[in-house]
């Protein structure tokens, strides 16, 4: 498939997998996907885990690690959170922010995330920031305010340098373990709204240039519809990136689409 921007696949493990079940899983798609080159494949293991994954997949060319959250504060008298400074001891690259989990249950605010988003940057992490509306937002005709405040709120600060290295995921709260997918139509059309959103907030090279990802229930039997619309750039995956088949699957799909 030919897309201008380069594509990401990236596996949301959440609070699954001891340290043992991920080194299987990341040993299984390493081996699976050395020819991948078409693709940025990103894993996001727990933290207790990044250590072993990190090592597992030093000598992957496409495999690249994520950490799922990340503090705002650089260091001190934070208890049990982690600093980004500390996810690059494990080569960690990028960090999931804003996670419509975390936005529910640890009450992240958009304010919060784009501190989470400069401290990121500054310690040269890729933030993939995510934003999403729930299924009452959608219903009562607010997505499109719900995106807007979401994205300017997220992105606050961030320089036009910084966007370069920031990626969005498209996340309906409605659509995430649930089964429901977004139909490749509604994904087109909310990432392009974004798009004229970042046209605004920043400029028109930055609506371009910006990788946005769709998640939410992306299966090995839907992500050839999403992958083929133009403003899709990849996709964040949660349960299906548990299991090497299907993980293995949906990074196929890109790199060798069927005729
Ligand atoms: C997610 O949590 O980011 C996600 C997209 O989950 P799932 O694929 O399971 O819906």
């Amino acid at each position: 498939m030919d897309k201008e921007r380069k594509l990401i696949i990236a596996g949301n493990w959440k609070m699954n997998k001891t340290v043992a079940e991920a080194i299987d899983l990341v040993n299984g798609l390493a081996r699976e996907l050395a020819k991948v080159k078409d693709a940025d494949i990103v894993v996001c293991p727990p933290f207790t885990a990044l250590s072993d994954v990190s090592k597992a997949i030093l000598a992957s060319k496409n495999i690249a690690l994520g950490a799922q959250n990340m503090s705002e504060n650089n260091v001190g008298a934070f208890t049990g959170e982690i600093a980004a400074v500390m996810l690059k001891e494990f080569s960690v690259r990028y960090v999931i922010l804003g996670h419509s989990e975390r936005r529910m249950f640890q009450n992240e605010s958009d304010e919060l995330i784009s501190k989470k988003a400069r401290a990121a940057h500054a310690a040269a992490l890729k933030p993939i920031v995510c934003v999403g509306e729930t299924l009452t937002e959608r219903e009562a005709g607010r997505m499109e305010k719900v995106l807007e405040t979401q994205i300017q709120g997220s992105l606050a600060g961030l320089t036009k340098e910084q966007m370069a290295e920031t990626v969005i995921a498209y996340e309906p709260v409605w659509a995430i373990g649930t089964g429901k997918n977004a139909t490749p139509e509604m994904a087109q059309e909310v990432h392009a709204r974004i798009r004229a959103d970042l046209r605004t907030l920043f400029n028109p090279a930055v609506a371009n240039d910006t990788l946005i990802l769709y998640g939410g229930s992306v299966k090995p039997g839907n992500v050839d519809g999403l992958m083929a619309m133009s403003d899709v750039d990849g996709v964040l995956v949660g349960g299906a990136s548990l299991d090497e088949a299907d993980f293995h699957r949906i990074v196929w799909f890109e790199t060798k689409p069927k005729n």
